[in-house]
C-alpha cells in the first residue's frame, strides 16, 4: 500500500486540528515548527462545517503544507458534547444538508482537500459520564444516527475517492463492520486503541491505523506491544514509506495528546518527529 493521502513518502502530520482555536494566535509558527522538524505536510482536520471551512483557507494560505480534510465528527451526536445541540431530534434531511455543503467543499477545493472526516463513532461518552446513565434506548438512538451520518460520510468517499479518518474511540468492531459495506472506500482509524484482534482485521481489510503521543506515555506499554506485533522487525534505516505500506500513519491529534513528557500542554504537528523517534525503537 502507498502513501493514500499524498504521492510523495515523505513524514507527515495525518491527523491535527490547526483550525483549532488554540492556535489562532501563533498558527503560521506552528506550522514553521512542524517543517523545521521534518513533518513537511499536515493534514487539518474539522469537526464541523465551520472548521472545515477554515481548514480549506488555512491549506489556501500555506499551499503544499497544509491540506484540509472535511466533514462532520460523530462528537455532534454525543448527547454530553457542546456541540450536541439537540441534534438527536433533527430529520436526516438537515444531515443530507450538511453533508452538501461538505460536498461541495470538496468539489471547489480539490487541490486542498486531501481527505474527508473525522467521522466515524464513539461509545466513549457512555462511560466517560457515569452519572448521565442513558437508558438502552436512548443509547440505540444514539449508536443509530451516529451510524447513519457515519454512513454518508462513506458514500461520499467513495464517490470523490478520497481517504476518510474515522473515529472510532470505544466502537471500533462497529466502525470495521460498516466500512467492510463500502469495499471501495478506504482510510485511517485514527488514534487506534483498540485489542490487536480488531486492528489485524482493520488492516487485512486495506483499513489503516493512526498512531499518535500515547505510544510514548509510560502507561502505553499494551499499545506499544500491539504496534510491535504489527509491524514486525524494523530496521534502523527504516523509512516513513515502510509504515505506509504496513498501514500505519503518524498523527498528533494537536493540539490533543502531546507526548510524554509534554502531557498536558498544546500538542502541535512537529510532534509527529517524536512519533516515528518512537517507533523505531519500539
Ligand atoms: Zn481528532
Amino acid at each position: 500500500m502507498a502513501n493514500m493521502f499524498f504521492p510523495d513518502d515523505n513524514l507527515f502530520d495525518s491527523h491535527c486540528h490547526l483550525n483549532d482555536h488554540s492556535f489562532d494566535g501563533d498558527r503560521a509558527e506552528v506550522v514553521g515548527r512542524a517543517t523545521a522538524a521534518g513533518v513537511g505536510k499536515i493534514v487539518d482536520i474539522a469537526i464541523d462545517i465551520e472548521c472545515s471551512r477554515k481548514a480549506i483557507a488555512h491549506a489556501k494560505e500555506h499551499t503544499g503544507v497544509v491540506f484540509a480534510s472535511v466533514g462532520i465528527d460523530p462528537d455532534v451526536i454525543i448527547p454530553s458534547s457542546e456541540l450536541f445541540q439537540g441534534n438527536l431530534d433533527k430529520p436526516e434531511a438537515f444531515w443530507d444538508e450538511q453533508m452538501n455543503e461538505v460536498r461541495e467543499s470538496i468539489l471547489a477545493n480539490r487541490e486542498q482537500v486531501v481527505a474527508i472526516g473525522e467521522t466515524g463513532m464513539d461509545k466513549f461518552w457512555i462511560v466517560r459520564n457515569p452519572d448521565s446513565k442513558p437508558t438502552s434506548e436512548e443509547v440505540e438512538k444514539v449508536m443509530q444516527r451516529q451510524e447513519m451520518l457515519f454512513r454518508k460520510h462513506l458514500e461520499l468517499a467513495v464517490e470523490t475517492k478520497l481517504p476518510l479518518t474515522i473515529h472510532s474511540r470505544a466502537c471500533e468492531e462497529d466502525c470495521l463492520r460498516i466500512v467492510l459495506d463500502y469495499p471501495q472506500a478506504r482510510g485511517v482509524f485514527h488514534s487506534y486503541t483498540g485489542s490487536y484482534e480488531i486492528a489485524k482485521k482493520v488492516l487485512d481489510a486495506g483499513w489503516s491505523l493512526g498512531v499518535n503521543g500515547i505510544i510514548t506515555f509510560k502507561s502505553a506499554q499494551e499499545l506499544r506491544a500491539m504496534y510491535k506485533k504489527i509491524l514486525g522487525a524494523i530496521s534502523s534505516d527504516a523509512q516513513p514509506a515502510d509504515f505506509y505500506a504496513k498501514g500505519v500513519y503518524f498523527e498528533t491529534d494537536a493540539p490533543y495528546l502531546s507526548p510524554e513528557g509534554k502531557r498536558g500542554e498544546r500538542n502541535e504537528p512537529a510532534a509527529v518527529a517524536k512519533i516515528w523517534e518512537k517507533l523505531l525503537i519500539l
